[in-house]
């Protein structure tokens, strides 16, 4: 076992925010140990496994896509 993860057994794992998929949906990595946790569709957080990185990258994309067609419209709207 590393002794960085003894570290987050004992004291708690040190998340830090590294992506901001939605407003909702965000990403977390262990300063220490570097596990990966992300905000699952009920709102807790669960592990980030591969196929919810997929799922993730799908979301960011949609969401993108969203607020660019929003901004879009914010700026002809302020034009007429
Ligand atoms: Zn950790």
């Amino acid at each position: 076992m590393k002794p960085t993860k003894l570290y987050c057994e004992i004291f708690g794992h040190n998340y830090k925010m590294t992506k901001k998929v939605t407003n909702h949906v965000k990403e977390y990595t262990c300063k220490c140990c570097k596990k990966q946790l992300t905000t699952s569709s009920t709102g807790r957080l669960i592990e980030l496994t591969e196929k919810r990185q997929e799922i993730n990258s799908a979301l960011e994309r949609i969401y993108n896509s969203r607020t660019l067609r929003l901004q879009q419209k914010l700026v002809s709207s302020s034009i007429y």
